[in-house]
């Protein structure tokens, strides 16, 4: 698991820093009092460096990121927005918050966005596709990209759950138009509650960065009770305490996806012997962050017996096969723009999906990660398979 484990005195370092030095928690103005400490400054500087991006927006959390995505894009009444029926929640109602209409895709055997079902539900009224890496794996993002672009669709990544992961050597959520990431407390690095925002585009990044403000636009010319605007927004704007946490916990990215990495080897070494077992797969020439390790068996009732198995063996899993209802769209009739859409039948909207999900178990993996877990883990397969040693 994620960045958490990894907190140290570093950060309490960088938060004492900011009241050495003035105490100023705001982003903006205090100039006299701050003594050039801009940490929210200096963590989208870092992050746009790291992940080769021009333009990052810091803000409150993933949920604003995707938020404040879609205001940049200046959606209007019947827009439609697709995005796939395995993610969060917080992915639909962004969209829903932005006044879009949210339309779901089934997923193909990477867990993420099927390209041939999202070449079927594009329309005149699809404005932008919101493609999922989750938990750390990539979609198929070359064919996703492929079909926006033929069709002239703004491509929105994200990548609150695939923070570090890659396709062909470029960051994921770097790919797309717009790229989104989360850093809540459970995601690859956290500042408790936080998100950030890439883009390629300089237009959505100047919209986007006053729409988070109230609209403010920085005009240097005026001071900022005077700045100009040019439509209104609304308040998505990080703190310094949570970007000089962000700063130090960037800079142990690459140890978290080192350790996530090489601890879910150990496990994969470990069982990958057993009969009628596979992991989901990924795109080639994809680095997942290996967050967790899906396990897909052949039926849903060894993926059920597997779990309880793990649980019996002190082992949690992860979002699947529990949290379903947090994840997948065929459980969100409470989401009245989405039921709507899919016609009030959610329930059997996404049966292809439903189907590679029911067969999967997810076990987080660990940084700090016990000696013995690959061997309880083995020891519950075992025991689902009925093989005795
Ligand atoms: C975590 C997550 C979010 C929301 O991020 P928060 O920072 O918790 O608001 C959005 N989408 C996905 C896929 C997530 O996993």
């Amino acid at each position: 698991m994620p960045g958490f484990e990894l907190i140290n005195k570093d950060e309490s370092k960088e938060i004492k820093d900011i009241f050495e030095n003035g105490g100023i928690l705001f982003r903006h103005g205090f100039e006299k009092l701050r003594n050039n400490t801009y940490k929210v400054s200096k963590f989208e500087k870092d992050f746009a460096k790291k992940f080769l991006s021009r333009y990052a927006l810091a803000v409150t959390s993933g949920t604003a990121a995707l938020r404040v995505a879609l205001a940049s894009l200046n959606l209007s009444k019947d827009d439609e927005v697709i995005t796939q029926s395995f993610t969060f929640v917080a992915t639909v109602e962004a969209i829903i918050e932005s006044r879009g209409i949210p339309v779901c895709t089934e997923i193909d055997n990477t867990l993420n966005m099927d390209p041939d079902d999202l070449l079927k539900k594009i329309n005149k009224k699809t404005k932008a596709v919101i493609v999922v890496h989750m938990l750390g794996v990539s979609a198929n993002i070359s064919k996703i990209k492929k079909i926006c672009k033929k069709k002239r669709i703004i491509l929105i990544e994200d990548t609150a759950w695939g923070v570090g992961g890659k396709y062909k050597g470029n960051f994921l959520g770097t790919i797309g138009d717009i790229g989104t990431f989360s850093f809540d407390f459970a995601k690859s690095i956290t500042t408790g509650e936080g998100g950030m925002i890439v883009f390629k585009n300089k237009k959505h990044y100047m919209k986007a960065k006053a729409w988070h403000d109230h609209g403010h636009e920085n005009n240097p010319k005026v001071p900022r009770w005077e700045d100009t605007r040019s439509s209104s927004g609304f308040n998505f704007r990080m703190t310094e305490l949570q970007a000089a946490v962000g700063i130090v916990q960037l800079k142990k990215l690459n140890r978290v996806l080192f350790l996530q990495r090489k601890n879910a080897q150990l496990i994969w070494k470990k069982i990958k012997s057993i009969p009628d077992l596979s992991l989901r797969s990924f795109p080639p020439q994809s680095l997942p962050t290996y967050d967790s390790l899906i396990v897909v068996m052949k039926r849903p009732d060894l993926a059920k017996k597997f779990r309880v198995n793990l649980i019996k063996n002190g082992i949690n899993t992860k979002i699947l096969p529990e949290a379903m209802t947090w994840h997948f769209a065929k459980y969100w009739k409470h989401m009245k723009e989405l039921s709507t859409s899919h016609k009030n039948k959610l329930h059997s909207s996404f049966p292809k999906s439903e189907k590679l999900l029911n067969n999967c178990v997810s076990i987080p993996i660990s940084c700090k990660m016990k000696k013995n877990i690959p061997e309880i883990i083995k020891k519950s397969l075992l025991t689902t398979f009925k093989i005795k040693r």
